[in-house]
């Protein structure tokens, strides 16, 4: 009862501040477009857009606005999770795509990257686009390009490619259905690899993803491809010696011993060469670090990952295959200094690719492993700032950076006139501590309001999933 209720209120609440005018008044502005505070700002909105910005002072505020205090808080640009997926493809094969992307709205994302596809995620941009779902913008990837599948499970994201005439077909095929990239992920041979990116750009769609051990680095740089989780990055510091096997811990040789033996002997030294192949390619990268470290490299107990706060939102359908898969990582046994090694080398290959100029993306892959959507995109932003990159650095890897990737710099990515009203109020200065992303009191997206008690709710609502 309660909970219709409270439901019903919401509802109401929605349909009342949409549209309208809007005005968060005396509030702190964090732009993005440059690295700085602007204090006292009244910040106008119109049909979802950002009217004007300036002195509290100076602006004036429409008649019949909503005027929102913005007293004591930092307005910033909405985040943008460049690599997440949906609960959908684990577990019960449930679609809550409407649930999760409610906790993806609460947690501050007002533009997701979908990077596996599915026709039933291109129905759920749609409701987002129609307004009828509560949400952020969604790209949907197309289902993932592989050269083999060893998983044999409903419901079908990928599509085999294993030479060029399927893969140019499957390109042809995904532009035309309406996803927004093509993902590539494992064991694509080099003549299926070069025929997805050569049809790619005939049909003008972007790459995205894996790199694969029957492509390597170098073709995917010379291919422009966007590049998830540095695969292959660390393969590139194996050193000139009988040790290298020609295989490290990249993609799936995360799960070989025989890829781990290689760790020690990887060689710090040719991280600079690294970065300038990388950096003279001209890409984007997306770590994903926090997934990579926590899963692989620093290994928590239990204990931490029930104590964080993304695990009320994981179906309990699902959590028996992460435990076990937790398992069989710990029985691994992979010597600790290994481990410490591959975390190190990870955070200093992030560091100096951003300190080379490389644009780097902030991206989730939740729900894999322990976290959840939203949630953890904080934590990747965290993770930016323990590889040593500012505050503000870190914020540009969820605003400017993807919003210049996917060349909607003109609407998103910060917080001038003329773009879209897309910005997230927080209590406390993320440029001061990046855990501050995290203090959210209202968050605006598609001409909608959300305040502390909206996003409350919306996060209510989707504890449903973690049942
Ligand atoms: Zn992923």
């Amino acid at each position: 009862m309660r909970r219709s209720i409270l439901l019903f209120c919401l509802s109401v609440l929605t349909v009342a501040v949409s549209g309208q005018r809007f005005a968060v008044t005396h509030v702190s502005v964090i732009p993005m477009n440059r690295d700085a505070v602007l204090p006292d700002q009244t910040v106008v909105i119109e049909n979802g857009i950002l009217r004007k910005i300036g002195d509290a002072g100076k602006v004036k505020i429409p008649a019949g606005a909503t005027v929102i205090d913005g007293r004591g808080k930092y307005l910033m640009p909405g985040l943008m999770d460049m690599h997440a997926h949906f609960f959908y493809e684990q577990g019960e094969h449930k679609n809550t795509c409407e649930t999760e992307l409610k906790m993806m709205l609460a947690t501050g994302m007002t533009t997701v990257r979908i990077l596996a596809g599915h026709p039933v995620y291109l129905d759920a941009r749609e409701r987002v686009k129609t307004g009828n779902w509560a949400g952020p913008d969604l790209l949907i990837a197309s289902p993932q390009l592989v050269g083999k599948w060893l998983w044999d499970e409903e419901p079908k994201n990928y599509e085999i490619v294993d030479t060029p005439e399927k893969a140019a077909a499957a390109v042809r095929r995904f532009k035309k259905e309406g996803y927004d990239a093509i993902k590539i992920t494992f064991m694509v041979n080099r003549e299926a690899y070069d025929a997805v990116i050569r049809t790619a750009k005939k049909e003008g769609i972007q790459v995205t993803g894996h790199v694969g051990p029957l492509v390597k680095l170098p073709a995917a740089l010379a291919a422009g491809q966007q590049i998830e989780h540095m695969d292959e990055f660390i393969d590139m510091l194996l050193p000139d010696t009988s040790y290298n096997h020609g295989q490290s811990v990249s993609d799936m040789n995360l799960w070989r011993m025989n890829a781990w033996a290689t760790v020690p002997y990887l060689d710090e030294g040719k991280i600079p060469g690294l970065v300038k192949m990388v950096r003279d390619a001209g890409i984007y990268v997306t770590p994903t670090n926090f997934f990579f470290v926590s899963c692989f490299g620093t290994r928590p107990s239990d204990e931490v990952y029930k104590q964080r706060p993304d695990y009320a939102y994981i179906p309990a359908a699902i959590l028996p295959e992460k435990w076990q898969i937790k398992e069989h990582n710990r029985k691994m046994n992979i010597p600790v200094e290994s481990l410490k090694k591959y975390v190190d080398l990870r955070k200093k290959m992030t560091l100096e690719l951003w300190r080379a100029g490389v644009p780097l993306m902030a991206g989730s892959d939740s729900p894999e492993w322990f976290q959840v959507q939203g949630f953890s995109l904080h934590d990747e932003l965290e993770m930016f700032v323990e590889c040593g990159l500012t505050p503000f650095a870190a914020l540009q890897t969820a605003t400017v950076n993807p919003a210049g990737y996917l060349g909607l710099q003109n609407r998103k990515g910060s917080i001038e006139k003329g773009k879209a009203a897309e910005f997230i109020l927080l209590d406390k200065n993320p440029l001061e501590n990046i855990r501050n992303t995290r203090s959210i009191s209202g968050v605006m997206k598609g001409a909608r309001w959300y305040d502390q008690k909206a996003v409350e709710q919306l996060l209510e609502d989707a504890k449903i999933l973690g049942r």
